[in-house]
């Protein structure tokens, strides 16, 4: 039975999708089987890993929305143990089109029920929003990873973030945990982002993986070449890290 996280943060721009596509494709190199499942309606977890979008049959959004099998929407990657549920702009209706049907917020728990045995790891890369697609997946999951930016403000709108999480526990599932904090973007050349670890750290403590994410070119570059970081580079500095992340992650769980 899979370990299933969200990676989840509303602010934009955070490294949520930076983080599904590299820490997905980490532990799937180290030999997990792994899905990653894109609800983001920008679908760039699917593009990332070299999903052509045009090219795509079927989405989340139909699972979510036109309640097609879960099996039917997932595709291979280039990396044998790493697969996807792709999302593309039609997953923008969602939001909406979800809010008079039945069950709406379990939708997407129930399609990962029926494919869950298959996987060792499922991440699930969030909207930057609270909305429904993203309580659909805290809802689905055993944990949420949050990614936090090194700059000024970050933690600012985490309490929204963590409400949402208290809600979904009271509510919708019970036994929703916060898996770890990530900090991502570091600028290693300037104070700023030391003074902002020890802010995080005081607050989550233990919660604060070890591996921090610097700010890297190759990393940035990757997605437009549809390659996760340990194809485009193995030897860079952003694989080196998302490889020790995806290690911290494993032995977690
Ligand atoms: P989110 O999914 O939270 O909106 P992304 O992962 O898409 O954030 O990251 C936002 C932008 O920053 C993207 O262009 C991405 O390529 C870039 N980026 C993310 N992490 C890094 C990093 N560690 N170093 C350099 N660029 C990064
Ligand atoms: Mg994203």
């Amino acid at each position: 039975m899979a370990k299933i996280i969200s990676i989840a943060n509303q602010k934009g721009g955070v490294g949520k999708t930076t983080t599904s596509v590299n820490l997905g494709a980490g532990i799937a190199t180290l030999g997990k089987k792994v899905l990653l499942i894109d609800i983001d309606p920008q679908g760039n977890a699917t593009s990332g890993v070299g999903i052509n979008k045009a090219d795509v049959q079927h989405c989340i959004y139909d699972v979510l929305v036109e309640d097609l099998e879960m099996e039917k929407a997932i595709l291979k990657t280039e990396i044998d143990t790493l697969d996807i549920v792709p999302a593309t702009i039609q997953l923008s209706g969602a939001e909406i089109e979800l809010v008079p049907t039945i069950s709406r917020e379990v939708r997407l728990k129930r399609a990962i029920d029926s494919i869950a045995n298959k996987y060792d790891f499922i991440f699930i890369d969030c909207p930057p929003s609270l909305g429904l697609l993203t309580i659909n997946s805290l809802t689905a999951s055993h944990s949420v990873l949050i990614p936090v930016q090194c700059e000024y403000y970050a933690l600012e709108g985490l309490s929204q973030l963590l409400n949402t999480v208290r809600l979904v526990q009271k509510h919708l599932n019970k036994d929703l945990q916060i898996e770890g904090v990530l900090l991502t973007m570091l600028d290693a050349r300037t104070n700023l982002g030391i003074q902002v670890i020890d802010e995080v750290k005081k607050y989550f403590q233990d919660k604060v993986y070890n591996a921090v994410i610097p700010r890297n070119v190759r990393l940035s570059e990757a997605p437009s070449h549809g390659k996760p970081i340990v194809v485009y580079d193995p030897k860079s500095r952003g694989a080196e890290v998302y490889l020790d992340l995806a290690k911290e992650v494993m032995v977690s769980v």
